[in-house]
């Protein structure tokens, strides 16, 4: 077996024990394969262990294994969005994880109008108000994403998104990921039944688990499954 197909059976197992651990199903959880800098045949691998879902963080990296890739992938941006590249992502891409302001979110609505299509968007968190992460910051979250949920007919929020403090011990992110849940639900409270939110994308190779544990319906691991990076992507 190669190493791509091991570390998914890994990871597979991980996600089963804590999905056991915190009853739930392990249906509730989506696993979205980190595929940037990697090759197109690091994706081939894990779509042949059963992988349907990639994440990429730049839109020009995106596109460009998408032209390359006949496989019936869906495609998740998941690194910041600059607003002069949201035009190339309507029916390219299954979900936009990075809204982090309604300025962009109106011009992924322009686009998507453009297109004939309605755009499902996370909301990005800076759930630890780090200096150097994008996102929203959690005091301005409720206000911001029920505005962003609420002005554009072509773009759905359908959840958060965050990028936890990088750690070596996954339990200091437990409370970041709890108040990620607690914030989803506080933006329910101020949403109508038909706008609620569900998706909760949070959890890295380092503390996918325990986001899972706190109630993650999409984890993003990229060095547990394809190894580590030749080099390092900034945000
Ligand atoms: C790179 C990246 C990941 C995956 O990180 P790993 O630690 O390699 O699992 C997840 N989310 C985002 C936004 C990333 O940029």
């Amino acid at each position: 077996m190669n190493e791509i197909a091991n570390n998914l059976e890994t990871i597979e197992k991980k996600i089963r024990a804590a999905c056991e651990r915190s009853g739930r199903k392990r249906e509730s959880v989506t696993l979205i394969a980190v595929s940037k800098t990697k090759p197109l045949s690091d994706i081939e691998a894990a779509y042949l262990s059963g992988c349907t879902q990639f994440g990429e963080n730049k839109v020009q990296e995106l596109m460009e294994k998408q032209k390359h890739c006949s496989l019936p992938l869906s495609w998740h941006l998941i690194g910041h969005l600059q607003i002069n590249k949201v035009k190339y992502l309507p029916g390219a891409v299954k979900l936009i994880h990075s809204v982090d302001s309604e300025k962009l979110a109106a011009e992924i609505d322009r686009q998507a109008a453009k297109h004939g299509v309605v755009m499902d968007v996370l909301c990005e968190i800076n759930i630890a108000s780090e200096e150097s992460k994008f996102g929203i910051l959690p005091e301005q979250a409720v206000e911001t994403v029920k505005r962003i949920a609420t002005s554009f007919g072509h773009v759905s929020v359908k959840g958060l998104m965050c990028v936890a403090p990088r750690t070596d011990d996954a339990q200091t992110n437990r409370p970041y990921f709890r108040a990620m849940r607690q914030l989803l639900e506080s933006i329910n409270g101020e949403l109508g039944e038909d706008k609620r939110l569900s998706e909760l994308s949070m959890g890295m190779s380092g503390d996918f688990e325990t986001a899972i544990e706190e109630g993650a319906t999409m984890v993003r691991v990229g060095t547990g499954i394809f190894g580590k990076r030749d080099y390092e992507i900034t945000a």
